[in-house]
């Protein structure tokens, strides 16, 4: 029984449908989950629009006349709205096809082996000898954000909101928060960012977080730094929003990206005994299993990397866990392999070790560069901002990570992300042959 149809619940499902085990998947809404229906999908559908939007503006450069785009939200809604409902189809399909059931509405468990369904048809119980929670997260919303829908958003309410706002105030600097800003710079709003602290993306490499800020300035962004929101007041036709140091933010809107709190409220844990982390989160072990050992949790829900790609992962070691249990051959999840992007333009993406953690550790490692002004295709696509940075083990060569700022950054990582996964050395890199010119060159090039 999996609670939960998003890219936990649904990877498991059809794992655990081919390993020869019935599935049942319950999903109150739509399958595919947070990430398809408002998280991953839409987000960077709207990035992806932005992105043609800021290409058509510098279309001289290319060679080209000169052109004007205007943004029809309209059909954006429309283009959002086929992508999302496309891609919930095709997860739904793929279950039904390897006969996982579906149930539609909203699951909680009744016991330990016991899960109950509200269903449109009245109430269900269904037994399991496997449980997993899969039932994500929700946008955190604080008591001092009047949240309306309208003018005060949370990510959810901005796909596209009713009308591009004029002037938006983006509450919060992490990852969510500044893919908004490129989002809505690039649609043609004024943006105006919250930073709490005094670098945008505080945990990242300051290097990387600095050619991100410069972007910004250059679209005309106003960052606020450190600066923390108190409080969002709704007025005539716009908002403020108050920060601890006295300082205002004024916009025609205001979007809070300030993280999200795990569904696992009215999960009723403590009919099963399944424990649960002060702020929500269901703890695991290495198998994704909870204190009681047939009931996993995964994705959001389980505080672990907030990423689709480890929710997928969890939920395909839990369905061979459950069928085969724990083998010699057996591979534990390591999260610090797991690869993430940042999609701003440059795009920002990492895998592995990062070199400032390197260096707080005392590590020995050997750190290579190369920006992408040397890169050939860079120049030829107009964009030859930002590096490639491998990290590798002097003794051995082996590749233990790397940092992408540039064009494709979420694509080209996955070349650092397979070799340290597989353990690869710098050389397997540098004597591949590649495709020339391509942007992936500048890989060979820093393993070298
Ligand atoms: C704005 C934004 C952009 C993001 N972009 C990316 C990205 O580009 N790449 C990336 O890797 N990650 C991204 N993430 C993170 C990613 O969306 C999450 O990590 C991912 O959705 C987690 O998957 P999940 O399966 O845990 O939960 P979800 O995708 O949230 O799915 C959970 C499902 O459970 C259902 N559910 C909840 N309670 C119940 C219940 N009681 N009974 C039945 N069903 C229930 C929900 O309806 C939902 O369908 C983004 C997040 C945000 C906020």
């Amino acid at each position: 029984m999996i609670l939960g149809g998003g890219p936990a619940g649904a990877h498991a499902a059809t794992h655990a449908a081919r390993l020869g085990v019935d599935v049942t998947v319950v999903e109150r809404d739509v399958i595919g989950g947070a990430a398809d229906m408002w998280d991953c999908i839409p987000s960077k559908s709207m990035i992806s629009t932005g992105g043609a939007m800021s290409f058509l503006g510098r279309t001289e450069r290319m060679g080209l006349g000169p052109t004007d785009p205007t943004l029809d939200l309209e059909r954006l809604r429309k283009r959002i709205g086929a992508i999302t409902t496309r891609l919930g189809k095709t997860t739904e399909t793929i279950l039904t096809s390897q006969d996982v059931q579906l149930i539609r509405g909203e699951g909680r468990l009744a016991g330990s082996h016991l899960v109950a369904v509200e269903t449109s048809g009245g109430p269900v119980e269904l037994e399991a000898d496997a449980v997993l929670l899969a039932t994500g997260s929700r946008p955190r919303i604080p008591g001092w954000a009047p949240i309306d829908g309208d003018r005060v958003l949370t990510t959810r309410d901005a796909y596209p909101p009713k009308e591009l706002p004029e002037h938006l105030v983006v509450i919060g600097s992490g990852v969510t928060g500044v893919e908004f800003v490129h989002m809505f710079s690039s649609l043609g709003s004024e943006v105006t960012l919250i930073v709490s602290r005094q670098q945008v993306l505080w945990r990242k490499d300051p290097e990387v977080a600095a050619v991100l800020e410069e972007d910004f300035l250059r679209r005309g962004v106003t960052l606020l730094k450190g600066a923390r929101a108190i409080a969002v007041d709704r007025g005539g036709s716009g908002v403020s929003v108050r920060c601890d140091d006295g300082r205002v933010a004024h916009g025609s809107h205001a979007l809070l990206a300030i993280g999200s709190v795990p569904n696992s409220d009215r999960l009723a844990l403590e009919t099963a005994g399944v424990d649960v982390d002060p702020a929500g989160y269901i703890p695991i072990n290495h198998h994704c299993q909870t204190n009681v050992p047939h009931i996993y949790a995964a994705g959001d829900l389980s505080g672990k990397l907030p990423l689709s790609s480890v929710a997928a992962m969890q939920g395909r070691k839990i369905a061979e866990h459950v069928v085969v249990g724990h083998t010699a051959s057996h591979r534990h999840l390591n999260y610090e392999k797991a690869a993430s992007a940042i999609f701003t333009e440059p795009e920002i993406a990492d895998v592995g070790l990062a070199e400032a953690d390197a260096f707080a550790e005392g590590r020995k490692i050997r750190v290579t560069k190369v920006p992408f002004a040397a890169s050939a295709k860079a120049l030829i696509n107009d964009d030859a901002r930002g590096f490639v940075k491998i990290v590798s083990d002097p003794a051995t060569g082996v590749v233990l990570g790397g940092s992408i700022v540039g064009q494709h950054a979420a694509e080209l990582i996955s070349v650092i992300a397979v070799a340290v996964t597989a353990g690869l050395r710098v050389h397997d890199i540098v004597e591949s042959m590649l495709v020339h010119p391509t942007l992936s060159e500048a890989l060979a090039e820093a393993a070298d």
